[in-house]
Formats: C-alpha cells, structure tokens, sequence
C-alpha cells in the first residue's frame, strides 16, 4: 500500500514509526518523521496544545465558541478541543453560521449537528437570514459591485460568529483557520494592498479570535480526519472558484511539492511582518456611525457591504 496525500511524501508498508514499534502510515516530508496511526494523531493534538500555550490562547475555565461550519478542518478542531478542554479544564459549545447556500449548507448543517452530538456538545445554529434580512444568495442577486461572493461572505460571517458568540456567552471564538489558510489570507491581503489587515493576522493581536490550528498543514488536517473516521462535508461550496484564493492554494502546494517546507518558512516570516505591521498600523478602534460596531474605519466592513450589495 502506498499513500501518497498532497505535501505526505510516499511511504510503503514495511517502513516502521520513527517513534515507536508500529508500522508507519504517514511521512512528514518536511521533518522526515515517519509516524504510525497514534504517533500521527499525538503529533496534531500536540502541535494544536503548543500553538494554545504559545500564544495564551485559552485560560483555565474560558468559554470558546467553536466555528464549526461541517468541514473537515472545523469537525477535527472540534474533536481536538474537546479532547483538550478535559485537561485544561475549559468550556465549549459549537455554533454554526447558515449562509443560506442552496444545496450546499443543508448537508454541512446535518453533519455538524450529528458530530456535535455524539461528543455532547451544544450546538448553535444562526442564518444570515435571520441575522442580516438576507441570505448569501440574496446578496449575491442585490450585488451590482465586483465583490466575490467569498468577500461578502466572509465579512457576513465574522459578524454573525461575533454575534452568536455574544448570544451563548463563549467570549473566546476558536476558527479552523489552518496554515494554508494564514498563507493564502496574507497574499491575498498583499495583492488587494490591505497592508494594515496583515497586522490583525498576528495571534498576539487579538485576545478573543483564536486559530489554533494556525500553524498545521491543511493537508495533515486531511489526513488526520480521514484516519479517525471523522465525517465531514466533502462537496465544495458553489462559489469557492470566484475569488483568487484557489489559485494562491494551488500556487503555494505546488511550491511545497517542489520545495519541502517552504509553507512553514513562509508562516515565520508572515508572523514576522504582521508583529511589526501590526505596530506600523494599529489604529485606534472607532464606532461605526451606521451601527454601532466597533471598526477601525468611521463605517465598519459589514456596512460598508451591505452598502456595496444595494449600491446602484
Ligand atoms: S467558499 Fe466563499 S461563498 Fe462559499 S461558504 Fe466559503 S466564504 Fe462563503
Ligand atoms: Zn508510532
Ligand atoms: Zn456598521
């Protein structure tokens, strides 16, 4: 049998774990690790408790909201934190935003909703509908500006997780939000010229956002769900091919093909830049004249797209 998963170099069945008896599974490429089944899971719980610790990320007895949205990312960092709140002794429930994405969201939903129950957690549901008058879809009908439907999405759903944090009092919000992820964010915020935005990509800048996942592979976040049996939503969403994030994936997996490792020098260097971008451009947080929010501009980023979708 040969596995061969995306930046997994390929490994036979003969070849034994680099750290115990067991045969080995998986080969970690950029470290030359070669791991069996637990020694591949241990490693992820371990790499996820280290990014926690390291950046004081949660407190004994906190309240985390997990984002779980029935992907295979926001399922695993569910499992994990469950596993890890036992030991650091902190609280979770669930919460899942409903975008009102024909045909898409229905399967996510049930599968969170079964996953969330089966490890007793809490789950929360809360629809743009309901939040903002409008679903994704509905939005996208209204839009008449350029913006990709990734880009009012995700500003959407930064505020409804706010809001429905607020709502079941978890103060502390944890995302999936993966390596791969903090790289494709940071060249997007560079091409689109959102220098300031790269300051807010630095875990030390806010104290209530976590991404403790931010320094794993996506691909051995894969791996790790596939190998625990974790169900999770394999159909992509319809409109994930508009902006310009596929593309930067695809660019930066085949850099890592070519050049192991190449996406953890990128993570420190990005880490360099935010910590001193974040000083260069940390503005004083204002009230948004429309609502109320905090933002750092006189209107924040949901009413500025709320004004962008009527704007005629
Ligand atoms: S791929 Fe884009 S549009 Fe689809 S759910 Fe994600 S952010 Fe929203
Ligand atoms: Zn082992
Ligand atoms: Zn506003």
């Amino acid at each position: 049998m040969i596995l061969n998963y995306g930046d997994v170099g390929p490994i036979t069945m003969k070849q034994k774990c680099s750290k115990c008896d067991m045969q080995a599974i998986f080969f970690r490429k950029y470290s030359g690790e070669k791991l069996c089944k637990n020694c591949f899971s241990g490693s992820i719980l371990q790499k996820t408790s280290k990014t926690i610790s390291k950046y004081k990320m949660i407190k004994r007895g906190n309240d985390v909201a997990v984002a779980v949205s029935g992907g295979k990312d926001s399922l695993v960092l569910l499992h994990i934190l469950n596993k890890i709140s036992r030991k650091l002794d902190f609280n979770i429930k669930a919460i899942t935003i409903d975008e009102g994405i024909k045909g898409y969201r229905d399967e996510a939903l049930q599968i969170a909703h079964t996953f969330c129950k089966q490890l007793k957690i809490e789950h929360h549901v809360y629809s743009y509908k309901k939040l903002f008058k409008l679903t994704l879809e509905d939005a996208l009908d209204l839009r008449k500006s350029k913006m990709s439907a990734c880009s009012i999405c995700g500003t959407l759903r930064r505020r409804a997780i706010d809001i429905a944090a607020k709502d079941i009092n978890h103060n502390i919000v944890a995302t999936a939000h993966n390596l791969d992820d903090q790289i494709q964010t940071f060249i997007i915020n560079m091409i689109s010229g959102d220098v300031n935005k790269i300051g807010f990509m630095h875990p030390d800048s806010t104290t209530n956002r976590i991404k403790p996942f931010s320094e794993i592979y996506e691909s051995e976040i894969v791996f790790f769900a596939y190998i625990n049996n974790i169900p999770f939503q394999s159909e992509p969403c319809p409109h994930m091919n508009e902006g310009i994030r596929t593309q930067i994936r695809e660019f930066v997996n085949m850099l890592e093909k070519e050049h192991t490792g190449i996406k953890n020098n990128l993570l420190k260097s990005i880490l360099k830049i935010s910590n001193t971008t974040k000083k260069l451009y940390g503005k004083e947080k204002k009230m948004c004249i429309n609502c109320g929010n905090l933002c750092s501009n006189d209107i924040c980023s949901v009413c500025s797209v709320r004004s962008q979708i009527t704007k005629t």
